[in-house]
């Protein structure tokens, strides 16, 4: 059985190859002839079906989860609603599929840092989120503009939750998507964690700032031990809202330093109560595509 391609006719197409320009010929073509595509992770060929969302995809038929091998990333339930290009493409890790920002691992350090985050002065008192979301926007701005990015791709980061209007940030992320979809954007969010949990054994990630919406994500996440921020890629379908590629970055509270270990963030506290002036050299490193916590310095400034 040949894992990871689809039949259509007497063609088979390989999951990665949806999104090239054969991959979209064939699919129109089975769009237009009306022909159903099939998994053939297993015997009984379950069956597929060519959506149209900016590109062309297929997406499992609803009640055939069953019929998929367990290794079939169609058998996933929580992604039920995702192509299986996303779900390939997020399996494997395809950096080639993850551009300018995102190009690798440790995006939230290299913005945190854009953003110049990892430094305190005496005369700051805390750090608003108000000012945390300034500063990243602006941020943002700059590397899009310094860095030869070819990246299709937005970035929401919430406003602060406002509790006369709390379904604001809702429906602000809900437009986010649909613009994402119109256009073939990547869409990413980035926030500070407020809860994870399971849900019949499915993860999801709560937001801070994004309060009511549930993101259901592929894997459950290192228990935040200290205030954690997350960037993640999201995917919206029928009201619930997917994630992948999730990264965190510890930071400590009120403050919003980098840090990598909750010893790290008391000293950083400490320092800051005493009115240093000082700057975190972000300690990870880039290492076989995983973002490594390294021991970290706090340097005078
Ligand atoms: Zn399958």
């Amino acid at each position: 059985m040949a894992e990871g391609q689809i039949r259509i006719g007497a063609i088979s197409l390989c999951f990665t190859h949806i999104r090239t320009p054969e991959g979209q010929r064939i699919l129109a073509s089975a769009r237009h002839q009306r022909i159903r595509p099939l998994c053939s992770c297993a015997q009984s060929s379950p069956p597929l079906y060519v959506r149209k969302t900016g590109f062309l995809s297929v997406a499992r038929m609803p009640g055939t989860r069953q019929l998929h091998s367990s290794l079939c990333p169609f058998s996933k339930e929580y992604l039920s609603d995702l192509d299986a290009h996303d779900l390939l493409v997020n399996e494997s890790g395809a950096p080639a599929m993850r551009g300018g920002l995102f190009a690798g691992p440790c995006a939230l350090q290299e913005l945190w840092k854009a953003a110049e985050l990892h430094i305190w002065r005496s005369s700051f008192k805390h750090r608003s989120w108000a000012l945390i979301r300034r500063r990243l926007l602006a941020a943002l701005v700059d590397i899009k503009t310094t860095i030869a990015s070819t990246a299709n791709e937005r970035i929401f980061i919430p406003e602060p939750f406002n509790d006369a209007t709390p379904e604001s940030a809702t429906i602000a992320l809900r437009q986010f998507l649909e613009g994402c979809s119109m256009v073939d954007t990547r869409g990413y969010v980035i926030a500070p964690v407020k809860a994870v949990y399971l849900e019949q054994s499915v993860p999801v990630l709560v937001l801070r700032h994004l309060p009511r919406t549930r993101i259901l994500v592929r894997e459950l996440p290192p228990p935040p031990a200290l205030h954690c921020m997350a960037i993640l890629r999201v995917f919206a379908f029928d009201g619930k809202v997917y994630g992948s590629d999730v990264e965190y970055l510890a930071v400590t509270e009120d403050s919003w330093l980098p840090t990598a270990s909750g010893q790290h963030a008391l000293r950083v506290l400490e320092l800051a109560a005493a009115g240093a002036n000082f700057q975190i050299d972000l300690p990870f490193i880039n290492e076989g595509g995983a973002c490594t916590p390294l021991k970290s310095t706090v340097g005078q400034i």
